[in-house]
């Protein structure tokens, strides 16, 4: 099985990547950001927990995520491989992550983790907010969200890289970071022998 994180800073296209390799390998793509944005369109009592973290830039409690999460990984038990967009965020989400695998006699491959500066990713999120309407891409909850990213995100990188799971992926347009990115998984799979 193939489980790859897509990591990095909110705005630098771990979205956008994930629906590429997603498409492109038949992986499940898992994004928990989506999940929870359905949430609060449906109003769930969960969506309705999350709603004030999110607007706010903060990241939702770790055990409102991590127990959507295993609910959804139960859920799509056949799946022969997943990209995780946006989870893990915390090094709580990550340890919880690892013994869900391990409990499927599986486990992250590998985390690819994209770059790109400061300016660059507010530029991106304001023109999102201007394109998607998504209440979070305002610059006070972006500055915020970018805040949260280098304190209780960013300290990932360190946690995977003593597994020799992190793997950097430099920054350009979309299809250059997706050649990157299609080069290590498929010297991954080549790896694991599928
Ligand atoms: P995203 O779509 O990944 O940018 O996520 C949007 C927002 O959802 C984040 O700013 C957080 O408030 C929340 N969120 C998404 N994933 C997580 C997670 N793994 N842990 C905590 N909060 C999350």
């Amino acid at each position: 099985m193939l489980n790859i994180v897509i990591f990095g800073a909110p705005g630098s296209g771990k979205g956008t990547q994930s629906a590429l390799i997603s498409s492109k390998y038949g992986l499940h793509h898992i994004s928990t950001g989506e999940i929870l944005r359905g949430e609060i369109e449906n109003q769930t009592p969960l969506g309705l927990m999350a709603e004030e973290y999110i607007s706010q830039g903060h990241l939702v409690p770790d055990q409102l995520i991590i127990d959507m999460f295993a609910n959804i990984l139960d859920k799509t038990a056949n799946s022969k491989g997943y990209v995780f967009d946006g989870f893990p965020r915390t090094i709580s989400q990550a340890q919880a992550l690892d013994a869900m695998l391990r409990e499927r006699q599986t486990d992250v491959t590998a985390v690819l983790s994209l770059s790109a500066d400061e300016k660059e990713l507010i530029q991106r999120l304001l023109k999102r907010g201007e394109l998607a309407g998504r209440k979070d891409d305002n610059l006070e909850t972006i500055k915020k969200r970018l805040d949260v990213y280098s304190e209780q995100t960013e300290p990932l990188k360190e946690y995977y890289k003593k597994k020799g799971k992190l793997f950097k992926i430099k920054d350009g347009s979309i299809d250059d970071i997706f050649e990157r990115i299609a080069e290590e998984i498929d010297r991954l799979f080549f790896q694991h022998g599928k």
